[in-house]
């Protein structure tokens, strides 16, 4: 009788394993869902097929890439980084002449027109943030996409606090080249934007490389200069998506701390935590953990 109940137990203890399982790849089936309600809600509205092809290969390497970094593959956030980033660079950007960067924003914000670098500010951006905090800037920024694949992935100093003030320099900059462009009426400002892209993006990437390697930091560009960080912390304090840290397992071997590309405190559960809405959702923090505090 006892052999009996013995191989009885066994199916059904793999029913919950099962469950547990497909429960981790819950966020990346959503946050498909939330692109793919976007893509539908922006086709119909703007009655154009683009939107939703765009928005349908966005999500899908989005929940692609996060199920992947789920299922513990290491390349996951260089593939949708490359994949979302170099569609965005390439494609979009110099192919298609959409300036996505900061400038093209202002742009299309002062011509009254929702579409383009307006609709990505909004979705990536401005409101995104709210659910998937700085998901952007952990997965999808074809800044960063080059950034991660230079040799300090984690500081080797400790962060320069004073250099901050310059993102709000180069997001008032960015404002006033092209609200100054709008104001004189420059001819062929279609044209100037684009080059404004590929000039920009230039720049960025001499500076963010230089930066990297003068301040040892990978990410030192996004902590000091990048501009739409103006938009992006706010609302990412707000996140629903974000790590946990349940303090009563906390041991305070700093591992955490260490390993955090963005200087983030995260072996603290409040969002005050000290530059909380620098976290770029990497999960390198949880990976190190000894005690699972982090989730
Ligand atoms: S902070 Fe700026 S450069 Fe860095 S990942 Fe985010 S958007 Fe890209
Ligand atoms: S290591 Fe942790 S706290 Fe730091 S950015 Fe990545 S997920 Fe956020
Ligand atoms: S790695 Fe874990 S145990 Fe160590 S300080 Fe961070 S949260 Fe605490």
């Amino acid at each position: 009788m006892n052999k009996d109940k013995r191989v009885q137990s066994k199916p059904a203890q793999k029913e919950p394993i099962k469950r547990n399982k497909f429960r981790k790849y819950v966020p990346s089936i959503l946050l498909f869902l939330l692109f793919e309600i976007v893509a539908v809600t922006l086709w119909l509205v703007k009655k154009n097929l683009f939107y939703l092809l765009n928005f349908s290969y966005i999500g899908g390497c989005l929940g692609l890439g996060t199920a992947l970094f789920t299922a513990g593959k290491r390349y996951a956030r260089h593939f949708i980084q490359l994949a979302v980033g170099s569609y965005m660079l390439l494609y979009l950007g110099v192919i298609s002449h959409e300036n996505m960067q900061i400038e093209g924003f202002w742009y299309y914000l002062f011509l009254g027109v929702f579409e383009a670098a307006t609709i990505h500010y909004a979705v990536a951006k401005i409101f995104g943030p709210l659910f998937f905090g700085r998901g952007w800037c952990g997965y999808a920024c074809w800044t960063v996409m080059v950034l991660d694949f230079l040799p300090y992935k984690q500081p080797q100093n400790p962060r320069k606090e004073k250099l901050c003030f310059l993102r709000y320099v180069m997001f008032i900059l960015s404002l006033a080249l092209v609200s100054g462009l709008m104001l004189i009426k420059i001819a062929n400002l279609e044209q100037i934007m684009f080059w404004l892209f590929i000039v920009g993006n230039v720049l960025y990437y001499i500076l963010g490389i230089g930066l990297a390697f003068v301040l040892k930091d990978n990410r030192a560009f996004c902590k000091y200069l990048c501009p739409v960080t103006v938009f992006l912390k706010p609302m990412s304090y707000f996140s629903f998506l974000r790590v946990h840290c349940d303090e009563s397992k906390c041991i305070h071997c700093d591992k955490c701390l260490r390993v955090c590309p963005m200087n983030v405190e995260v072996n603290k559960e409040s969002r005050k935590r000290k530059n909380g809405t620098e976290c770029i959702l990497c999960y390198e923090c949880t990976k190190d953990c000894p005690t699972k505090a982090l989730h």
